[in-house]
């Protein structure tokens, strides 16, 4: 099985109008997407181009988004894989992709190389060594360190990782020359919830009742993918009604939903 590189979904490209809230995140990777665009004007002075960094924060927040958005604004090609793909994988194989991403990675470059969930691979060595399962753990662990090492700081190829746990990662990952810039990815606020339903209101047919700020005040502690969910979850309910419009009582059905479960995922969690 090979690798899967391009987005799925990459008929259209992100952009960062795609990432609503998120102003720090998106001032920083700013920088990424001016590196992408324009090597020289970096290096001509003897800098280094960092090779990566890792976007910090909760599910659903907008990471993965965000590392499109930084592919797009910059023009390039978008390669990801997923550190949960590589759990259940026979012996040399995660090794073999990580091989694999990056050799193509580097023919395809400047590009963004996308690495979600790095936690499953890139948890602290050493606990459990005696599993079969974490050996090939720390084997992919070490082709993608060998890897980061492997090229040249000014190759054009970005890698950014996503994680919710910085905490338990190992620390190699995060030394100097690998990931040493952390970008925090957090829960919207208030204002923030309001511009993400900006967003996802935009291709639904709402009644006049409905507006952004009315949501997002009924949506504490939802994630932007929460919020995306809600207003897909009400447009098929308003459907299901037989409704022309999308109305405030379709979207509170749909909070209920999400709400619902929401206090499912925590009561497993917790
Ligand atoms: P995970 O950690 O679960 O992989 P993530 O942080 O990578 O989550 P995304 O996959 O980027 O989250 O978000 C899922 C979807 O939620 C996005 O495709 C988008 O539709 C919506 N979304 C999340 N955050 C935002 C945001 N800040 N602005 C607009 N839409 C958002």
């Amino acid at each position: 099985a090979k690798a899967q590189l391009f987005d799925k979904d990459n008929d259209r490209k992100v952009t960062f109008k795609d990432v609503a809230g998120l102003s720090e995140a998106k001032q920083e990777v700013e920088e990424i997407v001016a590196f992408l665009k324009n090597p020289e004007k970096y290096t001509e002075l003897g800098g280094k181009i960092p090779k990566g960094a890792l976007l910090v924060g909760p599910p659903g927040t907008g990471k993965t988004l965000l590392a499109k958005a930084v592919a797009g604004e910059a023009d390039v090609p978008f390669f990801s894989l997923s550190g949960s793909d590589f759990v259940e994988m026979f012996v040399g194989v995660g090794a073999s992709r990580v091989r694999d991403l990056f050799r193509q990675a580097k023919e395809k470059s400047p590009c963004i190389v996308f690495i979600d969930e790095i936690d499953a691979v890139g948890r602290a060595r050493g606990k459990n060594a005696n599993m079969n399962s974490n050996d090939e753990r720390e084997n992919t662990l070490n082709q993608l360190l060998t890897e980061m090492d492997g090229f040249g700081s000014n190759s054009g190829v970005i890698i950014l990782a996503a994680t919710n746990r910085a905490d338990i990662l190992d620390k190699a990952l995060l030394r100097a020359g690998r990931f040493d810039r952390q970008i925090s990815v957090e829960l919207p606020d208030l204002n923030e919830r309001k511009e993400i339903f900006g967003v996802h209101l935009r291709p639904i047919k709402i009644d006049e009742s409905v507006d952004a700020e009315f949501m997002a005040r009924q949506t504490p502690g939802f994630s932007g993918a929460d919020i995306a969910n809600v207003c897909n979850e009400a447009a098929l309910i308003a459907a299901r009604g037989g409704k022309k419009f999308v109305q405030k009582d379709d979207f509170m059905n749909a909070v209920d939903r999400i709400v619902g479960g929401l206090e499912k995922r925590t009561m497993i969690t917790t």
